[in-house]
């Protein structure tokens, strides 16, 4: 009665051996794959995290369409009504900042004034007087553009008053509210502004306003005022502006402030803009702020008289 007890059968052999090749087979397919030191396997989530290149900018002309979040907010401030006063243009040209100075046409000083914020390394626009509503009561002074003007009279005025204010690199509307409102004067503005490759500022002394869309039409380097520092002029109310201004410069990426030469609007920035850096703020040149924007000027939150 003795049978062989391990011997195993041809089937058994043919399955286990089958079953073998099976879970070889498994394996080989499932493993993870092992890096190769010659084309090491990129890491997945930078390839999704990886955020989309920006379109490339250029960095002085479309401040306000593509802020970088990590570049400081900018500002441009404008001393406007220089020309009448030598005191405070020396004082302004002995500032290391960068501010510019608007110096009104035709004036005993203009021209000396200009001069002088030029040499210092400030940009000077002309502060071109224009009519203003309430025009003749109130007079914006020598040089200045009127509605009832032709084309030929505006393009003379604005070229004259340019004779006057040498090394203007800009020009800003004093007063104006009524002139700056009327397209066909704006229009003949923005000519001589183009033919001399001069940028435009508008100071929006009103609402309605259309010398910033003029501007954009005709593809002239423009920006607005977004600020006035000084329209009360206490020194809380300046300071508060000032605030204001810091703020809408962080939140748009940039803005830009119009003072005057008050004594509490110079004690101000001579303050505060020392340790604008501190605060991720960067002072620049108003032709820095300049673009050619398509964009419709942004308005202002302040409304009816702002003749400045
Ligand atoms: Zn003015």
């Amino acid at each position: 009665m003795s049978q062989a007890p391990h011997r195993i059968s041809p089937a058994t052999v043919f399955f286990a051996l089958l079953a073998l090749a099976l879970g070889i087979a498994l394996y080989v397919k499932t493993r993870p794959p092992r890096p190769s030191p010659a084309a090491p396997r990129p890491v997945a989530s930078h390839a999704v995290r990886r955020p989309r290149a920006l379109p490339p900018t250029e960095p002085t002309r479309a401040p306000e369409l593509l802020p970088t979040p990590a570049a400081p907010a900018r500002i441009a401030i404008v001393i406007d009504d220089l020309g009448n006063d030598p005191d405070a243009v020396e004082r302004i040209a002995r500032w290391p900042f960068r501010v510019a100075g608007a110096v009104l046409p035709g004036l005993p000083a203009s021209a000396e004034s200009a001069r002088r914020l030029s040499a210092s390394g400030k940009e000077v626009l002309l502060h071109l007087p224009m009519e203003p509503d309430g025009y003749p009561r109130i007079r914006p002074g020598p040089g200045v553009v009127l509605r009832a003007d032709s084309d030929e009279k505006i393009e003379k005025t604005v070229a004259e008053d340019l004779e006057t204010v040498p090394g203007a690199v800009g020009v800003n509307n004093h007063m104006g509210s009524a002139a700056t409102a009327d397209p066909r004067v704006m229009r003949a503005v923005v000519r001589v502004l183009t033919a001399r490759r001069l940028f435009l500022l508008d100071s929006r002394t009103t609402e309605a306003t259309v010398a910033r869309r003029i501007a954009d039409e005709e593809s002239l380097p423009a920006v607005s005022r977004k600020v006035f520092l000084d329209a009360v002029e206490s020194e809380a109310a300046i300071a508060k502006s000032f605030g204001d201004l810091v703020r809408r410069a962080k939140k748009d990426g940039s803005a830009l402030a119009i003072g005057h030469p008050h004594p509490a609007t110079l004690a101000l920035l001579e303050r505060e803009l020392p340790s604008l850096d501190s605060r991720g703020v960067q002072l620049v040149t108003v032709s820095a702020l300049a673009s050619r924007s398509t964009k419709s000027a942004a308005r202002s939150p302040k409304s009816a008289s702002l003749e400045r």
